[in-house]
Formats: structure tokens, sequence, C-alpha cells
């Protein structure tokens, strides 16, 4: 397959956007934004490494690299607009399947009226996907991870642990079970992730809210909100929510999987008291569930640490690998 073949194939005829100026088949893409800010991420997908044949597909391989990316746009209070594609495929690789991955990103792209505008192809061992992903955010609107005050409300959307409950069905069950009714929207849940766009843009009336998006498990984001502000989160695991789904799993992996498991592209977020009520006010507009979870506080606990209730008993939640100890920290302890 040659590059031109491929730019071709995955060129889009019409764009959406309004302000983009040039897209694919320039040097560079220009675009014009008048008022806002522009927010920027990248994430990488490595075949073998963040997905197998097995566990996506080609399709949904692209709407879930594209997802991740959205997420964190989301997660800034941003609107996403534009996408970029780097790609890295074996010489025997077929041109279905990459177009196949490209119709997975567009499917979701054009949910948001975004607009692919450029990217670059490499041929190489291992097949890799890098997406740049640009939005936008009114001034005076990102939500960044370092606002988090005392006494704020954190709070969680939708259920979690439910993406990394799904990939072990995909890993360790029969394919004929995939579409069974009790298996099935775990599997979507890692497939095909909702990233929380409209959540996070009705949030723009408030002043200050604190988001981040759950990519690795809200041990982590809660810990890197908390760092990030200089406060203290106590939450209690008796409220976080999980899917009826889920529960057909053993305890101690429920347990794991809704603080470390990741994935789930919810957004974990911050907000003072007298706004929650709205916060849950939009969620119920969106039919999107919002659970309190916790507070931040500096009476019970050096800033920056994050710590869970459990069974009435206070423990330390670590950044990586809960008390039980993830399986992130296992890794890394094999590292060492
Ligand atoms: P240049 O050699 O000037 O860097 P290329 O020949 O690599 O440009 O690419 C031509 C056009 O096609 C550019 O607009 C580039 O952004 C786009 N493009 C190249 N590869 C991809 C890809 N894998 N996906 C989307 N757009 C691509
Ligand atoms: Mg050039």
């Amino acid at each position: 397959m040659d590059e031109f073949t491929l730019i071709n194939k995955v060129k889009q005829t019409t764009y959406r956007q309004p302000g983009l100026i040039k897209g694919i088949g320039d040097d560079a893409a220009v675009f014009r934004e008048q008022h806002e800010k522009i927010v920027t991420a990248v994430d990488t997908f490595v075949e073998g490494v963040h997905f197998t044949k097995n566990t996506l597909q080609a399709w949904h391989l692209g709407y879930r690299l594209l997802a991740a990316n959205i997420s964190d746009v989301a997660a800034m209070g941003a609107f996403p607009k534009y996408y970029l594609v780097s790609i890295v495929f074996p010489e025997d690789e077929s041109l279905f399947r990459i177009h196949d991955i490209y119709k997975g990103m567009k499917h979701l792209a054009s949910k948001y009226n975004m607009d692919l505008i450029g990217g670059d192809t490499v041929q190489g061992k291992q097949l890799s996907l890098s997406l740049t992903i640009i939005g936008t955010v009114p001034i005076g609107k990102a939500r960044y991870r370092h606002t988090a005050k005392q006494g704020d409300v954190v709070f969680v959307t939708g259920t979690l642990g439910d993406a990394r409950a799904g990939l072990d069905l995909l890993l360790n069950s029969k394919k004929t079970e995939w579409e069974s009714p009790s298996y099935k929207e775990l599997i979507r849940r890692h497939r095909l992730p909702t990233p929380r766009v409209h959540f996070a843009q009705q949030l723009q009336r408030l002043q200050r809210v604190t988001l981040n998006d759950v990519s690795d498990g809200i041990g982590n984001e809660l810990n890197e909100i908390a760092t990030a502000s200089k406060v203290c989160i106590e939450i209690d695991d008796a409220t976080i929510p999980l899917s009826e789904e889920i529960n057909q799993f053993p305890l101690h992996q429920r347990d794991e999987w809704k603080y470390f498991g990741g994935e789930d592209f919810e957004l974990v977020g911050t907000v003072a008291e007298q706004d929650f009520p709205f916060v849950v006010q939009v969620g119920k507009e969106q039919n999107l569930r919002i659970t309190a979870i916790g507070e931040v506080t500096n009476k019970v606990c050096d800033l920056g640490e994050v710590y869970t209730i459990k069974y009435g008993k206070k423990e330390r939640l670590q950044p990586l690998g809960y008390v039980h100890r993830g399986k992130k920290n296992e890794k890394n302890n094999k590292n060492d």
C-alpha cells in the first residue's frame, strides 16, 4: 500500500469546521480561532502494548483512540474540533484494515463535527497510531487540576471499572459468549467509551470546577488533583458507583477495578458544595449518573494525599496500586 492511496482514501471530501482554512493536502493544516483558547493533546496506541487484534478490531481501535483524546479535551472543559493521525504500519498490513481504523475514528468525529486535518504515514515493524487533537475553550473556562478547594464535593460521572471488566471478558472468555447480555455492555464500555464532552461543556456556567478524566483509574486521577491543588481528598468507598453488570465479578476484582481499572473515560472532579446541585442537574438533563464520592479536606490528612474510608477504616489511596496492590504496582515493582 502506498502513502498516496491511503491519504486519498482517508481524506474528507468536505470539512465541517467553519474556522478551517486548509485541511489535508498541503505541508500543514491552517485554521483560524478568533476568541477562544486552543487546547491540544496527543495519545499513542501500539499493537501488542495497548491492544491486540482480539481485544480491539480495527474499527474499535480508531474509535477508542479518538475517544481517549476527546476525553482529555473534555476534561479541560473544551470542545474538540480537529485531529491529526500519525500511523506506522508493517509493509504487509492491509489497506482494508487501516481504512477501517479511520472509519472508526470518523464515526466518532462526526458526532462532534470534528475534522481530520492531517497526519503522517510511515512504514515500520509494528502497527502504531498517534493521534493529536485540537479543541477550543472560552477564555476563563479551561478546567485545571490545581483548582480544588477545601470543602469541595468530589464527584464522578457514570460507573467505574466497567472498561477493565470488559477487557477481562475479552481476554478470558470465549468469543461466542461476547454477545451475551451480561457481557455485551461491559465489552462495549471497553471498546466504545463515551467521552463526557457535553457534560463538561454544560458546566461552563460554573466559575470553578476541577476536572480530570478517568484514564488510569480514580486512584491516580484523585491523587493528581490532590497534588496539583495542594489539598487532601477523602472518599467513601461505599459510594463509588458501580454498574449492575460488574457484580458478576468477585469482590476483590471490583474493588481493584473501581480504583485502578482505568480507561472508563468518565470524569472525576471537585466543585464547591453550593454548586454541586447544579452538577447533578446537568447530569440529569443528560441522563448521566452523577455521584458524590467524597470531599476535599485538610482536616484529616497531610496535603496532597488521598484517603478512602472502607468498612469504617481509613486507608491511604496511593497513586499507583491500591492497598491491595493493583496490577500496575506489581508491574512497577517487577521493573525495579
Ligand atoms: P509532507 O511531505 O509535506 O509532510 P505528506 O506527503 O506526508 O506531506 O502528506 C500530505 C498530506 O496528507 C498532508 O496534509 C498530511 O497532513 C496528510 N497526511 C499524511 N499522512 C496522513 C495520515 N496517515 N492521515 C491523515 N492525513 C495524512
Ligand atoms: Mg511538505
